[in-house]
């Protein structure tokens, strides 16, 4: 099967002045085109570290796909170093001159004789005409290696990539790569992991591979087959395995969060949202608003980051306040009642909590949370020990999180 090495040539890359987004841009085009891409490389515009680059990508790759150094300064060198590498000639392309005269004139730029370097392409090639820009992109098979030649601008090697390459990559890949994410909350990545310990080791494909991101875990399962249908025919079965064996764990597959899943629920029950909170500082309502939409759901929140506010604004009983404390759960209830009727919403989601970096003055330790939700049945409230390794910002995120949860 194909191996890919993505080498990008720029020296702007090197220095750090941008990110290499056509090598992320290409790896996921390649992937979803069940080509395998092994390297990413990135070299500076020098001819001879970009040939010496060359050379090992050689070696370690049957498809080479180079970006940038197409244009027509004299740092632009990919073609002459890929021509010479695989021994072709560089031939004058007439269309490609008469494209790129045509663009020139087109955006209002003066045709200087330099420009038409850029229509120098190596001998027998796939022409990959320009639409975005001027610089044409190419392709070529030499001594058994491919090699595909494309612009640097983002904007051209999207649609490049897109529109040139792909359907050329296509008559050469064997089939598509497709996956499904399996989101869940509530269980350890060392959990998930030990439980599917066996299991992990003896799939060849689908294969299966979890990932832990910031109290939640993720498996990933990922199938390689001639088409999509078939590719998922292969997922099925193991991503409903997954479900079942991890139940009420799982809040969704190939959702983007697990807010976005709980808007999505309200939304279809026709219910409103708010918040009230202490220790999370606005990162539920903030993490709420980032969903698209979300305005139909989220009716607003309270950051009642002081007791002050938790009276005032949300009447949380001065008395509970002094017999508990504001870490406690009796006020995170009476927090999402007060905000449920404030805000006039069907539920409302509560934190308070002592995200650090000290203990409160009644001595709760760090990372003891209360996160509460109030609905029109009552409300819930739920304890966490977050422990005091997790900076802040984490301890917020996991408080906001196993608020979404209770939801
Ligand atoms: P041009 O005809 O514009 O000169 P080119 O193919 O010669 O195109 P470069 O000169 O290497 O490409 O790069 C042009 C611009 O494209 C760079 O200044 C940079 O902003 C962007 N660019 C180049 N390579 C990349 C990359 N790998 N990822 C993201 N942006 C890139
Ligand atoms: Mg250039």
């Amino acid at each position: 099967s194909h191996t890919v090495e993505i080498l990008s040539v720029g020296t702007e890359l090197l220095l750090g002045n941008i990110v290499n987004t056509d090598a992320q841009m290409l790896s996921q085009g390649l992937s979803a085109l069940g080509l395998n891409v092994y390297y990413h490389t990135v070299v500076g515009d020098n001819p001879q570290r970009v040939r010496r680059a060359v050379d090992i990508a050689r070696q370690r790759a049957d498809i080479i796909i180079t970006t940038g150094g197409l244009g027509p300064t004299c740092d632009d060198l990919t073609k002459n170093v890929l021509a010479q590498a695989f021994g072709k000639k560089l031939i004058y392309d007439e269309e490609s001159a008469r494209r790129i005269r045509s663009h020139f004139v087109r955006t209002g730029r003066p045709v200087t004789e330099n420009i038409f370097q850029q229509a120098m392409l190596p001998e027998g090639c796939t022409i990959f005409s320009n639409d975005w820009g001027t610089a044409p992109g190419c392709a070529f098979q030499a001594e058994g290696v491919h090699v595909i030649m494309l612009p640097g601008p983002p904007s051209e090697c999207g649609p490049m990539f897109q529109y040139r390459a792909a359907p050329y990559l296509r008559q050469l890949s064997e089939g598509v790569i497709l996956s499904h994410t399996i989101k869940l909350f509530g269980i350890g990545e060392a959990t998930v992991e030990a439980r599917l310990r066996e299991q992990m080791n003896a799939m060849t494909n689908p294969t299966l591979a979890p990932y832990a991101k910031e109290g939640e875990c993720e498996l990933r399962v990922t199938a390689k087959a001639a088409a999509p249908e078939e590719a998922q025919a292969l997922l099925r079965p193991t991503v409903d395995q997954l479900k079942a064996l991890f139940g009420s764990k799982v809040y969704g597959v190939d959702v983007p969060s697990i807010e976005a899943v709980v808007e999505d629920l309200l939304r279809q029950r026709g219910m409103t949202l708010g918040t009230a909170e202490s220790c999370t500082g606005g990162l539920m309502a903030k993490r709420l608003t980032d969903v698209p939409g979300a305005s139909q759901v989220f009716k607003g929140g309270v950051v009642s980051y002081t007791n002050e506010v938790k009276h005032g604004v949300l009447g949380v009983s001065q008395e509970l306040l002094d017999r508990f404390g504001a870490v406690s759960a009796p006020v995170a209830q009476a927090m999402a009642q007060g905000a449920r009727r404030v805000l006039g919403c069907d539920i409302a989601l509560s934190s308070t909590g002592v995200a650090g970096p000290d203990r409160d003055d009644r001595g709760n330790e760090v990372g003891t949370m209360f996160v509460a939700i109030a609905t029109a049945d009552g409300t819930h409230v739920k304890q966490l020990h977050l422990g005091a390794r997790p900076v802040r910002a984490r301890l917020r995120t996991q408080t906001a999180t196993h608020a979404f949860d209770l939801a």
